[in-house]
């Protein structure tokens, strides 16, 4: 099969052919369709994580066809059926947070694309446990980036505390800011979108976005708290001042939420968070059911990552696109399957 490898650390992409992979106990191979390109495939190309082993094929967010069930595997998994799978790898089931039912924590979590290869290929062997059914009224292109930048924004929102009519705002309108604002709006919420410049305040409405914030313009936490301050924030940019900058638009007992992997330490003033009983999360993602449960949120609500496709052997140049920013929003590789 067709496959594309990081072969070490810092390593160029390259196509390569590999023997197709079978899948051992427990496991499913996924005959791949579409693989969107993430930010956090730069931990598997930059060999961020130790637990990375080279050469390694990235991508985590996969979807195809079940191609071949391995021995022992529990659930309604059937050859043919279409599946997702995203950052979230299978959990180990018996480690203390495993046994507390909470997988995501998993101590041994394995994450598709970086512990193990990953979709970045025309096959894929993962663990049953990190399959999640796709609605047929999804096509794979368009699902896959739901796989982890849309199970991140929704299942980060269903779970912060915010409630429907509450001001939530997202801060960055792109890969994950683009989700985030429609998953917001459809879910209820007052959607406040912050970014940089006028570019995109366009665009954040038409997702759903009621108000937008240009955080070049002024203090865009002094434009929040002057709407009333946001019951969560939803950071998702790779700076750590742009995500600090936001703390004080929190209104009493908010919540910034960061599911965005900024590249620079956040700087926080310890009063304002203490003055409103405010707080920062960190959200990681979500399992495959939070996975499943996306997908049918987003058929139910026309909730549609915007994408830009090539396919499986350009990878390297969809890469560099998604790193310099310049994908609009989401650049998914297609193996023509
Ligand atoms: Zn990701
Ligand atoms: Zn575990």
């Amino acid at each position: 099969m067709r496959a594309v490898q990081v072969p070490q650390a810092g390593g160029a992409l390259e196509l390569v052919e590999r023997d197709v992979p079978t899948p051992g106990r427990g496991e499913v191979r996924v005959r791949v369709q579409a693989c969107g390109v993430c930010h956090s495939d730069m931990f598997a190309k930059e060999g961020v994580m130790p637990a990375t082993p080279f050469p390694i094929v990235p991508g985590h967010e996969v979807v195809g066809l079940v191609d071949e069930v391995g021995a022992d595997v529990l659930g309604d998994w059937n050859l043919g059926d279409r599946v997702g799978v995203g950052w979230f790898g299978g959990a180990c089931h018996h480690c203390d947070p495993c046994r507390r039912g909470d997988f995501i924590t998993c101590e041994n979590g394995r994450i598709p694309g970086v512990t193990f290869d990953g979709g970045y290929a025309e096959a894929v062997v993962v663990p049953a446990d990190a399959l999640a059914h796709v609605p047929e009224e999804l096509s794979a292109e368009e699902a896959a980036p739901l796989m982890c930048a849309g199970v991140t924004t929704y299942h980060a929102l269903r779970s912060s505390p915010a409630r429907p009519g509450d001001r939530v705002a997202v801060q960055g309108v792109g890969g994950l800011g683009h989700l985030g604002i429609q998953f917001a709006a459809r879910m209820g919420f007052e959607v406040v979108a912050v970014s940089r410049g006028r570019e995109k305040e366009d665009l954040a409405r038409k997702l759903g976005a009621h108000h937008y914030v240009d955080s070049e313009a002024g203090d865009p936490a002094q434009a929040l708290a002057e709407m009333g301050g946001a019951a969560v924030v939803l950071a998702t940019a790779t700076s750590g001042e742009a995500i600090s900058a936001l703390v004080g638009g929190l209104d009493r007992r908010g919540q910034l939420l960061v599911v965005g992997a900024a590249e620079t330490p956040l700087q926080v003033d310890a009063m304002s968070l203490i003055g409103p009983v405010a707080s920062i999360n960190g959200h990681a993602s979500g399992t495959s059911i939070d996975s499943e449960d996306t997908l049918r949120f987003a058929r139910l609500t026309d909730v549609r990552p915007m994408i830009e496709t090539m396919p499986l052997e350009k990878a390297a140049e969809a890469y560099d696109r998604m790193m310099a920013n310049d994908a609009r929003f989401r650049m998914v590789l297609t193996t023509g399957q």
